[in-house]
């Protein structure tokens, strides 16, 4: 019966840290697409001011979207949430994982 109990408490909270993640990776998708939106709307000709707004919302956004070890930006398809829930992109986490694994 208890066993039972915890068994569907750990059910329950793997699921919700699933729906986070789920979560984070939705958010990393419309950051990085509006991100790459914003990269067309600098290439053409708009009000200097306007493209300082757009600048700066993209230096922003750029912060999320990038690694925190290589500094890359991470596509859509490379994005790894860690148990920490910070996002790497695939080869930095991968090389995380590995090196745990050596020691
Ligand atoms: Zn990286």
């Amino acid at each position: 019966m208890l066993q039972n109990q915890l068994a569907y408490q750990t059910k329950q909270t793997e699921r919700a840290w699933a729906k986070y993640h789920e979560e984070l990776q939705s958010r990393h998708k419309s950051e990085l697409d509006q991100y790459n939106l914003n990269l067309r709307i600098i290439e053409c000709k708009i009000d200097i001011h306007l493209l300082n707004d757009v600048e700066q919302m993209n230096n922003q956004l750029k912060k999320n979207i990038s690694c925190p070890l290589c500094m890359t930006i991470i596509e859509h398809n490379k994005l790894k949430i860690s148990g920490s829930n910070t996002k790497y992109c695939e080869r930095c986490f991968n090389q995380m994982t590995n090196a745990l694994f050596c020691n």
